[in-house]
């Protein structure tokens, strides 16, 4: 079954929001077997959405839109499917007085124009939105299905887990589509194939293999009639790669390398101290993307130049023996702010962000020491240097999965 999304909006074409709606709606289709054929952005202009829409309904099973459900003049999702379907508006009084009852409870009265925000079609159903005035519309008509949901992301992911998903099952015919991806570190592109091959010959569950900033993802992808034979058979090859690569596999699907570790250092009731030089913070900053983070994470500090290094602990002389850009110092690094702040692991960076060498270092150069009571270890990588970012980026990801592999084992 085809599907189409149209995001409507102006601001979303003057650049000054982006549109994520789209990319939102457009990952979570495919278990419900519907194929995204199309997506598109298009401004507050009735007109333009009605052609849009008009087609969108002709060629698509299923058609979603996002915006224009909002109770002013350039809110016209409404009216656009009124037209496309050739149905009229009316007030439903069940809305109405929803809508009334919210307006009451943040002790004010509504405005007349919110009034549209109760309005249906005769093939229109209200879906219920918690976090906002405007229901979003389910609209059926000759086994085709318009589904219309607000602008606010929150707003409709809610509507989503809550509604839309449920509806969408109800009417679901055809292929569902199942993914889960394993994601590993410490194996080439070329090992994960070779011990895969087993799975890789089957069609179904397909098994694809894919080189990432944070390792090796394994992704595997089962087509069944029904949710439940695919989740089975997913499962199955599911099973049969975690016992080739569970010493690999850091974690699954969206799980970040902070979120696998900060896990792990939970779990263990462990704490982590962070020095940093060429990641520039990057390192804490990601660590403290994770929420609750505070249980085991104690603080870093950013040591760019030598003097900083030295007033955080590094010892003068490793610097100029070594240079700041070595494994000693690394390791020194992450000695110094481990005993500074009475952590149980303390990490060091230092490296070379890019685009010149420095001390005779290519760029892309980056060691990463980390210390524990009992051992001090560094770790040497040499990443792509094609921008300052992209070095940071990889260093700070390779540091947590190297943490983890540490603490792995023990
Ligand atoms: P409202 O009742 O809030 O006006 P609405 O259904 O009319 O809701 P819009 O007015 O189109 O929706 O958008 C409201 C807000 O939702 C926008 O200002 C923007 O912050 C966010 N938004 C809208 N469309 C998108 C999109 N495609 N992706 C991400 N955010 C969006
Ligand atoms: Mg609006």
């Amino acid at each position: 079954m085809y599907g189409e999304i149209i995001a409507s909006g102006t601001e979303l074409l003057m650049g000054e929001i982006q549109d994520t709606n789209s990319s939102w709606l457009a990952a979570r289709l495919p278990e419900f077997g519907i194929e995204v054929r199309k997506v598109t952005l298009i401004g507050d202009d009735p007109e333009l959405y009605e052609e849009v829409l008009k087609r969108s309904w002709e060629n698509n099973s299923y058609t979603f839109t996002t915006g224009g459900l909002g109770p002013t003049k350039d809110d016209v999702t409404r009216e656009v499917v009124a037209s496309v379907l050739g149905e009229k508006t009316y007030v439903d009084s069940a809305q109405l007085d929803h809508l009334k009852n919210i307006f009451i409870a943040r002790g004010n009265e509504m405005p007349e124009t919110n009034i549209k925000q109760a309005w249906l079609i005769p093939s229109a159903k209200a879906i219920p939105n918690r976090m906002g005035t405007a229901p979003g519309w389910w609209v059926r008509k000759d086994k085709r299905v318009i589904v219309a949901l607000p602008g606010p992301p929150r707003e409709i992911q809610g509507m989503w887990s809550e509604q839309v998903s449920k509806l969408l099952l109800e009417t679901k015919e055809g292929n569902v589509i199942m993914t889960k991806t394993l994601k590993t570190i410490g194996l080439s592109e070329g090992a994960v194939d070779e011990m895969a091959s087993p799975v890789l010959a089957i069609d179904n569950p397909y098994v694809g293999i894919y080189a990432k900033p944070d390792g090796i993802h394994i992704r595997i992808i089962s087509r069944a009639t029904n949710q439940n034979s695919a989740n089975r058979m997913l499962e199955e090859v599911d099973r049969q790669l975690m016992s080739i690569f569970k010493d690999y596999v850091w974690g699954t699907d969206e799980e970040t390398a902070e979120e696998s570790v900060g896990r792990l250092l939970n779990d263990l009731g462990l704490t982590l101290a962070t020095m940093e030089s060429c990641t520039g913070g990057l390192l804490a900053d990601s660590i403290t993307n994770v929420s609750g983070s505070s249980k085991y994470y104690k603080g870093g500090v950013v040591s760019y130049t030598n003097d900083a290094k030295i007033a955080s602990g590094v010892p003068t002389d490793l610097i100029s023996k070594y240079g700041a850009i070595s494994q000693e110092v690394a390791k020194a690094m992450a000695e110094a702010i481990r005993l500074t702040l009475n952590a149980d692991i303390g990490v060091g960076i230092t490296g070379v962000a890019g685009p010149n060498p420095m001390e005779g270092k290519a760029p892309g150069t980056v060691y990463i020491g980390i210390s524990k009571q009992t051992s001090n270890e560094s770790y040497y990588h040499r990443f792509p240097s094609s921008s300052r970012s992209l070095v940071k980026n990889r260093a700070t990801v390779m540091a947590l999965l190297q943490l983890r592999d540490t603490i792995h084992r023990k």
